[in-house]
This record gives C-alpha cells, structure tokens and sequence, in this order.
C-alpha cells in the first residue's frame, strides 16, 4: 500500500519539471521529486505558514 501519488500532467512551479510532483496524502503536501519543493496549498494553505 502506498500513500504517494504521482501527480501526473502537472508541472513544478519551482523548477518546471514535468510529472516530477507526488502527493503525499499523509502530510496532506505536494512534494517535487526534482527540486524537492514542496507544497501544501493544494490541500491546505493554512498550514505551510
Ligand atoms: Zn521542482
């Protein structure tokens, strides 16, 4: 069982790698496999501040 998803189509605002980006639907972010930026708007903003 894996809780990581690769988000395919989508592209990094970081770095602009293509289907580099994979959510992790335990910490509820989105995490770039390239650059390792990671996100948490997608799923919830108010807790990356
Ligand atoms: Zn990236």
């Amino acid at each position: 069982m894996t809780l990581a998803h690769i988000l395919d189509g989508l592209r990094c605002a970081c770095c602009g790698g293509l289907n580099v980006l994979w959510l992790d639907a335990v910490r509820g972010l989105v995490e770039c496999r390239q650059c390792g930026e990671r996100a948490g708007c997608l799923v919830d903003c108010g807790e990356a501040a």
